[in-house]
């Protein structure tokens, strides 16, 4: 399925030939995203509209090529890779904030619009779009869709499923369709809006979406916790959920990513700390101002060596500041890394914790864990260098035991990353084979020829 010559001349004809590229050192900026996997497209296309999209996808089926739907390319699962080559098609000139409707709490938005952007410019209207992937500074709203992304303030607000209320999207035969409502509920027909969120951009393109919003919170106030032991802090994290508390935040970031953000940044932070939480709560501000008190105590309490309460939003936004450093701070370890992103039963997070540990200790790799703890998801990153093989052996194993334990108690592999390629060959661990086939018959069902988004979530 290579795309030639006289194809690429009528993509051009479709998008024009400034928004379309086949050279070498533009489509190796297409080629990644924050996956370690790289794979050149055969084409990067810039289109403007679905009536654009709808034309290439059209062409794709006539004259066989693969199409791969790009919004940023920060996905950590290779979603936006073209794996078996093709036109990544990437999204961004799709960037229009259509309306903020205030008299409705809805907003019509772009894929390509990027989610802290889109946060900003509906916070100046006093209302609130609650998803933000810690990647929001730079991932797009179609990513975020695509993979139904979660992030920092899911415990209370949910993910970005729950804000998605219709919309327009190019099926894989060219057909550009319009789901859901435009209303606050609605119920007419199969729930075409729940399966295309989070489907990884292989069920069709979406080029405008309907999202809900809320209220914006009159106050937040922000917390960390401070743990000798990381075991203290994962108990005090399933007992704060026990308890009914519900924070809109409660972040978890153990020895290891303290260590290598103090590293990275120099902001202070207690290096000799097992763990450490950071905690948010919002609301009125009598509410907030009981809620993070309640908060304090309960922390102390639980075995808390220290508790600091942000007294300002600078003080807060150094403990984000840290928190979202993680990442990039990763690599002062090691230069590969293997990023998974676990949810267990918020009762069972000390388990988890407890063997994220054991695992450490028995192969000496360096397991670095941090992540969304209010909501049971934990991102362990195994760091490694890839040319040790040795090493890579053992932290494979090491994903495999995780994994399986992660099923054992109830849980599943993936809170947020999607499935992509890096962990499409560990889904019959958690999904039963008739599940699996009646996902690759929708799969068939929406795209006869396989031409969108090819070697993604099925081996
Ligand atoms: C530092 C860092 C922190 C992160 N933190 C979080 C976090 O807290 N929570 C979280 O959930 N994720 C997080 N992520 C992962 C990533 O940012 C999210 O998955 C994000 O939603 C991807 O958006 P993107 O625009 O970069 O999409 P891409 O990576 O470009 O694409 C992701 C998937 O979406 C598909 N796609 C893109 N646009 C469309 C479209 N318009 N229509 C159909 N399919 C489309 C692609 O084909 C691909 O399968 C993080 C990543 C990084 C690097």
């Amino acid at each position: 399925m290579a795309l030639n010559n006289s194809t690429f001349k009528k993509i051009q004809s479709i998008v024009g030939a400034g928004y379309c590229s086949i050279k070498k050192e533009d489509l190796a900026c297409y080629a990644y995203d924050a996956t370690a996997n790289r794979y050149l497209p055969d084409a990067v296309v810039f289109p403007k509209d679905a009536g654009e999209i709808s034309k290439i996808i059209k062409l794709a089926n006539s004259e066989e090529f693969y199409v791969i739907p790009r919004g940023s390319g920060s996905g950590m699962t290779g979603g936006s890779v073209a794996v078996m080559g093709g036109v990544v098609l990437v999204m961004t000139r799709l960037n229009r904030i259509i309306e903020i409707d205030t008299d409705n709490l809805i907003a019509f938005a772009e894929p390509g619009v990027i989610t802290a952007h889109f946060h900003r410019e509906v916070e100046k209207s006093g209302l609130f779009y609650p998803p933000d992937p810690s990647s929001s500074e730079f991932s797009t709203l179609g990513g975020n869709l695509a993979e139904c992304a979660g992030g920092p303030r899911a415990v209370k607000y949910g993910v970005t499923r729950d804000y998605v209320l219709g919309l327009k999207v190019v099926l894989p035969t060219g057909e550009i369709i319009e789901t859901g409502v435009k209303t606050a509920k609605g119920v007419v027909g199969y729930d075409l809006t729940r399966l295309l969120i989070g489907s990884e951009g292989t069920l069709g393109i979406i080029t405008e979406m309907t999202l809900k919003l809320i209220s914006l919170p009159e106050t937040v106030r922000t917390m960390t916790a401070v743990f000798h032991e990381v075991g203290k802090a994962a108990e005090t994290v399933s007992e704060i959920i026990r308890r009914g508390i519900v924070p809109r935040t409660i972040e978890f970031m153990d020895r290891a990513s303290i260590i290598c953000v103090e590293n990275y940044l120099k902001l202070g932070l207690p290096v000799d700390a097992g763990a450490l939480l950071l905690i948010e709560v919002d609301g009125r501000a009598e509410e907030a101002e009981s809620a993070i008190n309640r908060l304090e105590e309960l922390c102390i309490n639980l075995g808390a060596r220290e508790v600091a309460i942000a007294k300002t939003k600078e003080e807060a936004a150094v403990i984000w500041k840290a928190r979202k450093a993680i990442s990039p701070a990763l690599f002062t370890y090691a230069p590969d890394k293997i990023n998974e992103d676990i949810v267990v039963p918020r009762s069972r997070i000390p388990d988890m914790v407890r063997r994220i540990e054991e695992m450490k200790n028995k192969t000496g790799l360096t397991i670095v864990g941090f992540g969304h703890a209010g909501d049971g998801n934990i991102h362990f990153n195994i760091m490694l260098d890839k040319k040790n093989r040795e090493e890579v052996k053992k932290a494979w194993a090491v994903v495999e035991e995780l994994f399986d334990y992660t099923v054992e108690l109830g849980g599943t592999i993936s809170g947020e990353h999607g499935i992509g390629i890096t962990k499409a060959p560990y889904m019959p661990k958690e999904v039963g084979k008739d599940e699996i086939e009646l996902m690759k018959k929708l799969k068939r069902l929406f795209d006869p020829n396989g031409i969108l988004n090819p070697g993604k979530i099925f081996v």
